[in-house]
């Protein structure tokens, strides 16, 4: 049978189906909004505005907090009042109490006090937005500055991603998914991977989950990462009876798991792998190790180490980093999962 490693023609736009790309965020960028209690004052007298903010930030200042704006507009609040100001943080226990007054909040008079009102109670962001959608639940409560990823906006927003590179992926997953069928016919869990040089466009590796076969860790990703290593001169496991699992050598011919291995590391640098499932801790590590550029993975699994359990890609405590994305092909993707082992990621643990 002809190895699926080769280059792929994605001159022409295929006939993309339905399914959305995803960024897979950091905990921090995918998580809600949380809030802080804050005293604030309504700025009766807007000539006073500039005087106020000087003298309150003096007595307090917002260096902890810089995303937040000391002032905040209220006409679109159909309020009485021009604007309102944010004294001061207020601790979470102060929200049972009474709101102190102004005399208790300046008692040591560094404040003229005119032009302010009464102070409130109310809630303020207390974390800088780092995504657009943050950015736009947090105004809703307070005006906060906000330096915005590109990147990342376009990528929630879909727009990432050409009709071309749509269909490259697609191309993509789809051997993923054919690798995947291959393996299970040969008792193996379904789940496939391939990985891919994006500059070239170049398939350099085929693999599907080989648990049950010479080793219980080679899941799909684990071993799509050796397939390439086989490819670089390196490897360490053979292949030889799941034809399947294919890799690109050096000179651009299809190899086999039967070229030697010379003890070469091995390394994904710059390249993207397509996994139909969501790897496990363990397979995410791997991608850490082995500096993959981007993973796109079609559906996520319950302890799925990729944004379901986990956020390996994006830990600041780990040397490498990658980007992920899911929903590539997802349907497709899902339809291999085995009912009985959807507790499972990777297909296992
Ligand atoms: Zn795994």
């Amino acid at each position: 049978m002809e190895p699926d490693c080769k280059r792929r023609k994605t001159d022409e736009p295929r006939g993309v189906q339905s399914w959305e790309v995803l960024p897979v965020l950091s905990e921090r960028e995918s998580q809600e909004i949380t809030l802080m209690p804050v005293y604030a004052a309504p700025i009766l007298d807007k000539k006073e505005a500039c005087r106020l903010v000087k003298e309150v930030s003096a007595v307090y200042p917002l260096g902890d907090h810089p995303h937040l704006k000391r002032v905040r507009a209220c006409a679109a609040l159909g309020s009485s009042h021009p604007l309102e100001m944010l004294l001061c943080l207020a601790s979470p226990t102060d929200e049972q109490d009474e709101v102190p007054s102004l005399a208790d909040l300046f008692p040591e008079g560094r404040v003229v006090l005119c032009g302010l009102g009464e102070p409130f109670l109310t809630r303020v962001p207390a974390r800088p937005p780092l995504t657009r959608p943050q950015y736009e639940e947090a105004a809703r409560h307070w005006p906060v500055s906000f330096h915005e990823n590109k990147h990342i906006s376009q990528a929630i927003s879909g727009s990432l991603f050409t009709p071309l590179q749509k269909a490259a992926m697609q191309s993509h997953m789809e051997l993923a998914l054919q690798a995947a069928k291959r393996g299970a016919r040969k008792g193996m869990r379904p789940v496939g991977g391939v990985v891919v040089d994006p500059a070239s466009g170049m398939v350099l590796a085929v693999g599907h989950d080989c648990r049950n076969g010479p080793n219980p860790l080679l899941h799909a990703a684990m071993v799509c990462i050796d397939l390439v290593a086989h490819g670089q001169g390196g490897g360490a496991y053979s292949y030889k009876d799941y034809p399947a699992c294919s890799f690109l050598q050096p000179d651009g011919s299809p190899g086999s798991s039967s070229v030697s291995s010379d003890g070469l590391p091995y390394i994904c640098t710059g390249y993207d792998m397509y996994l139909t499932r969501e790897p496990c801790v363990m397979c995410a590590m791997a991608l850490v190790h082995s500096r993959i550029e981007r993973v796109f993975y079609g559906v996520p699994s319950p302890h799925g180490a990729l944004g379901t359990k986990y956020h390996i890609h994006r830990r600041r405590d780990l040397n490498h980093r990658y980007e992920v994305f899911r929903g590539v092909l997802e349907e497709q993707c899902r339809s291999l999962v085995d009912p009985l082992e959807t507790s499972h990621s990777c297909g296992s643990w």
